[in-house]
């Protein structure tokens, strides 16, 4: 049960940004990678398939990865509770952003409008050339993958194809960290769901929001180093609160 005092306090929200991480999507099936029981806490050697000098110099690693995005559970998976509360969220008219670390691509899958999802950490439903930077999807490199291309290059240009999402060593998008640092300092809540905020520049979102006077709830299974500023720290699981939250403020959107 969630404190009554905090769910009242929410019907005043006009504008929310909620910030998500691996956690609003485990219950959809797809792994976390830096929790407790993630893929790279568990296997540091998984975690240099995805650095970004590793993936350029060896074929070999290029060759795993992409052996390992044809199995990604993101193409099967669905969206669950929490997902779909955050577009109720928007159709009541209180959502302001998404900015999501997931590349997963559920939070459009569920139904939230694709211009209010922030990826900081990019898509795995697209490819980029890292040469020449044109964009493809990610069904017709695979389909590639599948007629025997095992690592497939640009067909522009003959560069190297990566999944446009940001691999360690690579920069965050400029135009997409500034939407990102626009959404933390236009709310008057911001939702943390799901996220350790432990990887910078996500964390640093909290800090911006903070600092603009936006109220912040923290709603994560583990401890976050931020627990001690949020107005609220929520450790039920997300399926299960995030409606309920969603609910508090809607009830201010219905005028009461
Ligand atoms: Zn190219």
């Amino acid at each position: 049960m969630l404190p009554t005092e905090l769910l009242t306090g929410l019907s005043a929200a006009r504008s929310v940004t909620v910030l998500t991480g691996a956690g609003i999507s485990t219950d959809s099936g797809i792994p976390d990678f830096r929790g407790p029981q993630g893929v790279w806490t568990k296997d540091p050697n998984a975690a240099a398939m995805f650095t970004i000098d590793n993936y350029v110099a060896d074929p070999e690693v290029r060759r795993r990865a992409w052996r390992s995005r044809r199995e990604h559970s993101a193409w099967t998976a669905e969206p669950n509770a929490g997902h779909r509360a955050l577009v109720d969220l928007e159709r009541a008219g209180r959502l302001r952003s998404i900015v999501t670390q997931n590349i997963d691509g559920l939070h459009q899958k569920a139904g939230s409008d694709p211009d209010k999802v922030i990826e900081i950490h990019g898509t795995i439903w697209h490819v980029v050339c890292l040469t020449c930077g044109n964009r493809t999807t990610m069904a017709e490199t695979l389909a590639r993958v599948d007629e025997g291309e095992d690592d497939p290059s640009c067909e522009l240009c003959g560069g190297i194809l990566k999944s446009a999402t940001i691999s360690f060593g690579q920069s965050l998008e400029p135009e997409v960290l500034r939407a990102s640092v626009r959404a933390a300092q236009d709310c008057d809540l911001l939702l943390t769901v799901g996220t350790s905020l432990t990887v910078h520049p996500a964390a640093g979102l909290v800090d911006l929001a903070l600092a603009a006077g936006a109220r912040v709830i923290v709603v994560n299974a583990q401890p976050t180093p931020y627990d001690t500023l949020a107005d609220a720290v929520i450790r039920e699981p997300i399926s299960q609160s995030l409606p309920v939250l969603v609910e508090a403020v809607k009830d201010g959107a219905r005028g009461r």
